[in-house]
């Protein structure tokens, strides 16, 4: 297989699902603002000034984005993880906070304050929704939250967040979205959806790395302290004539984004919505579910490999696909597919241990790590193989794909 065309290396990287590469569109705006970028909200001088309103500008633009309603807050972070963490640190005294254990480890385990309740793994979507409906009944009134992905980043299905979310709402629960995989592959709407609070990366949403978005309801995050304190999250200081500190918090988005923000990182994030929004779902996803019919269409072709599945084959999904291939240890298949092919996957159990353990014949809390030595050939693979694509994925990359792992 040709790695060299004309000179051009093209290496296939379809591992979307843990970092998009950027598209040229934002490559382009972060080229044309980077000469010109200074402190933002902290100077008088002209690159100050600009970079202060791009930065605001670009908070704008994510909150059109993500339809948020009326009093909702974008407080720019720099990542899914981090998001999740400022959320699960402003979490009012007592929140129970409900989650399924299918999670990506950065919705599952940020809640170690809390008090947590853990959902088992459920077969169905509806089967999701009753067991929510059943922990949250037989749960205590007080403040709750219930932590959802949106797209799984193991399986690429697609969970009910409308009628989690109808279902949270209706026993007085707030509802985060882990958007983190579903926000590259389709429109979020706060508005529409209804979720309490939104969550992504950048990175993940064709932006390049260091920045994220929590983005939703204001009074959690305004009656907190803030997630980190310094200058910009505080609106005055003064010392007390006993000799400690006065400080009046800011309550806008500034409360929770405390030190010189990253204006090129809100900047590209800001250019990655323009350029989805301006391309269209629709269009994205029609291409997209085109090169998951085919990959699945290839897997299927292969006796030995199998496709991991909670809610079954028929199941929407994004362009995210794990699977094992029987006899082959999974980091082996991946390093070949890489060395000798030049398709770039990833191997493991993707920061979401439980739900590959389950789905892999194991249990949730079966011993293990990422990296862990693989099955021998004819044992019950411990790891998994995941292929991910969308926006600009060629389909020779696809196809080459395909070709190789049949
Ligand atoms: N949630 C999901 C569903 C993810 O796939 C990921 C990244 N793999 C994250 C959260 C965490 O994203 P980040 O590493 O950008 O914080």
């Amino acid at each position: 297989m040709p790695l060299v065309t004309g000179g051009e290396v093209t290496y296939a990287a379809l591992d979307y699902a843990a970092s998009a590469p950027a598209l040229q569109r934002v490559w382009d705006d972060v080229a044309a603002y980077a000469p010109y970028y200074g402190s933002v909200h902290r100077g008088a001088g002209y690159l100050s000034q600009l970079s202060t309103e791009l930065f605001e500008q670009s908070r704008a633009t994510v909150a059109d984005f993500l339809g948020c309603r009326e009093g909702d807050q974008v407080v720019f972070t720099r990542s899914t993880t981090d998001s999740l963490n400022l959320l699960a640190a402003v979490l009012p005294r007592g929140t129970r906070v409900f989650v399924f254990e299918t999670e990506h480890h950065a919705s599952l385990l940020p809640w170690r304050d809390a008090e947590v309740t853990y959902l088992s793994a459920p077969r169905t979507p509806a089967e999701a929704v009753a067991s929510l409906e059943r922990a949250l009944e037989e749960s205590e009134q007080g403040p709750r939250l219930v932590c959802v992905t949106g797209a799984s980043n193991v399986t690429g299905e697609l969970w009910p967040v409308r009628e989690l979310t109808e279902t949270a709402h209706r026993h007085g629960a707030r509802i985060v979205l882990d958007a983190a995989q579903l926000a590259p592959h389709h429109p979020v709407s706060l508005a529409e959806l209804g979720v309490d609070w939104v969550a992504f990366s950048g990175h993940k949403l064709y932006a390049p790395f260091g920045s994220g978005v929590l983005a939703g309801r204001s009074d959690w995050l305004v009656d907190a302290e803030p997630y980190l304190a310094g200058g910009g999250a505080s609106r005055k200081v003064s010392r007390r004539e006993d000799g400690g500190v006065d400080v009046e918090w800011h309550t806008s988005a500034a409360r929770h984004e405390a030190g010189s923000p990253n204006v090129i990182g809100a900047y590209s994030i800001a250019s990655a919505c323009r350029a989805l929004a301006e391309a269209g779902f629709d269009s994205l996803v029609e291409r997209e579910q085109a090169l998951v019919a085919r990959v699945r269409a290839g897997l299927a072709e292969v006796p030995q490999v199998r496709v991991l599945s909670l809610f079954g084959d028929d199941a929407p999904r994004v362009g995210v696909i794990s699977f094992v291939v029987e006899g082959w240890n999974s980091s082996h298949f991946a390093a070949a597919l890489s060395a000798e092919y030049g398709i770039g996957v990833r191997d493991g159990l993707f920061c979401a241990h439980p739900l590959v353990r389950t789905l892999l014949g194991g249990t949730p809390d079966e011993p293990g790590e990422c990296g862990a030595p693989e099955a021998e050939p004819g044992e019950r693979s411990l790891n998994a193989i995941r292929v991910s694509f969308g926006a600009g994925t060629p389909d020779e990359h696809v196809e080459r794909f395909v070709a190789a792992v049949r």
